[in-house]
């Protein structure tokens, strides 16, 4: 018979839970706060050097100063200390310096702020039938039949010779005119439709149309041509030449929008990474007091194709800059110093991940998928066949994750890349782990990844928030 004061004996099992039912009303309305914030920030921010200069603007703003500015002037930072470092203005690393000595190690998030596109050629433009068209090169894993006959917005770069930078925001503002790459009709589609869906639209397909005006003047050759050259020269000032120095992306023109009634979830382009990268950067300016450990937050570029070139994670801006703090707050330089700093660091590598998704229920394993508002979502090892390129976390560190997480009351879960071979992937982790640094994978469960328009769950995206702000403070007791 029961009595009123049986002990409940302990939950032996563990079973996930979706964030809604155990949320707290004031977690819920901040969650609404920071959703609305990040959504302004992704409308701005729709590529790596957008993000750069946005995050600049942020850290400005909450009293971050340029760390090239100390290095020049000699000027020692002490705990409490709030700096920023650009890499050719598309990667950044932000810092608060700590109590402890850099020695003692850093905590980190880090994040990617290039996300899957459609970059024009470095002579992109042509005519053909009737029409003046861009000629592209697709960046990052995009399945291609995605970007057909959807609104793209050209936004970028031309630098003069003279070193002068000519910003390019062209479809954005509801008045612009937009581009778009065109597909064939179902009518005509007998061949296409034989294709295998990665077959059906080749990358050489991928062009987009920019004009179908003559120029009128009579004995000009190529006028479809030339009357886009004409057009981008009065509105820019640029000649055809200028596009050898040009960095011009083509995005999903539009502003994210909220999803479902409930209005629950966030459509946007690029929320792989930018989710994370801001949830990290905000963690990072909402930090009260001086932490123990000094907190950095990574905005990287290039993760999309292998975090190569200068300002990607396999570069040494990562190692350089955290030299440069050194010898700013340490009693002297020494490699020795830097490498203890590195190996003693600890990293959340702030990456988004696939949700179980009811459509497509056969690639995943249930029990270690993500699912949508069971919050931030926490993956030990990445990889593909048979863990193949994985930065597998220690079981150890994943134990102080559970630690921090748990003590803050973040709705956090785990979950893999999909089942077992059938298909995977990487983020920086790995790169960072090469310091003998602790590192796992942390971030945000995604619908339709890598596609024009993703889809993420706004619990989700603030509880990746919360956990980084609890990462970037936790004093390791
Ligand atoms: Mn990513
Ligand atoms: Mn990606």
């Amino acid at each position: 018979m029961k009595t009123k004061n049986a002990k409940k004996p302990a939950n032996l099992a563990h079973t996930g839970k979706n964030g809604y039912e155990r949320i707290s009303p004031a977690d819920l309305k901040h969650s609404g706060e920071i959703n609305k914030l990040y959504m302004d920030f992704i409308t701005s921010a729709k590529t790596e050097r957008e993000a750069h200069d946005e995050a600049v603007l942020l850290l400005e703003a909450a009293g971050f100063k340029d760390l090239d500015r100390s290095v020049k002037d000699g000027v020692r930072l002490a705990p409490g200390d709030k700096v920023y470092r650009s890499c050719s203005g598309k990667t950044l690393m932000a810092v608060t310096i700590g109590k402890k000595p850099l020695e003692a190690g850093m905590h980190i998030v880090g994040g990617h702020t290039d996300s899957p596109r459609i970059d024009l050629k470095q002579n992109p433009l042509y005519e053909a039938g009737g029409l003046a068209l861009l000629d592209t090169h697709y960046y990052g894993g995009i399945k291609k039949y995605q970007w057909v006959t959807i609104p793209l917005a050209l936004h970028g770069v031309f630098v003069k010779p003279d070193g002068k930078k000519v910003k390019v925001c062209i479809g954005e503002d509801p008045s612009d005119p937009v581009f778009c790459i065109t597909d064939l009709l179902p009518h005509l589609a007998a061949d296409q439709y034989k294709k295998t869906l990665g077959e059906a639209i080749p990358g050489e397909g991928l062009d987009a149309v920019a004009g179908s005006i003559p120029v009128a003047e009579k004995d000009r050759k190529e006028k479809f041509k030339y009357n886009v050259l004409k057009l981008l020269n009065g509105r820019y000032g640029i000649t055809e030449q200028d596009f050898l120095s040009a960095e011009l992306e083509l995005v999903p023109a539009g502003h994210p929008r909220e999803v479902g009634l409930d209005r629950s979830m966030v459509l946007a382009y690029g929320h792989d990474d930018r989710v994370c990268a801001y949830a990290g950067l905000k963690a990072l300016l909402d930090l009260k007091g001086v932490p123990e450990y000094t907190s950095c937050v990574l905005l990287c570029d290039k993760e999309e194709i292998g975090s190569v070139g200068a300002t990607g994670m396999a570069s040494n801006f990562f190692e350089n800059t955290s030299a440069e703090l050194l010898n700013l707050t340490g009693d002297a330089y020494s490699e020795l110093t830097l490498k203890r700093a590195l190996h003693n660091s600890w990293m959340l590598s702030a990456d988004v991940n696939a949700l179980f998704d009811p459509m497509f229920p056969a690639v995943s394993e249930k029990k270690n998928s993500a699912f949508i508002n069971h919050g931030v979502c926490v993956t030990k090892y990445t990889g593909s066949r048979g863990k193949s390129g994985s930065s597998d976390a220690s079981a150890e560190f994943m134990a102080h994750i559970r630690r921090i997480f748990d003590k803050n009351n973040v709705i956090w879960q785990t979950g893999e890349l999909g089942k077992v071979d059938q298909g995977g992937g990487g983020t920086i982790a790995w790169l960072m782990a090469r310091y003998g640094m602790q590192v796992i994978d942390c971030g945000v469960g995604l619908f339709s990844m890598h596609a024009p328009m993703e889809l993420a769950g706004k619990l989700d995206i603030y509880m990746a928030y919360k956990a980084y702000l609890a990462f970037l403070r936790d004093g390791r007791k």
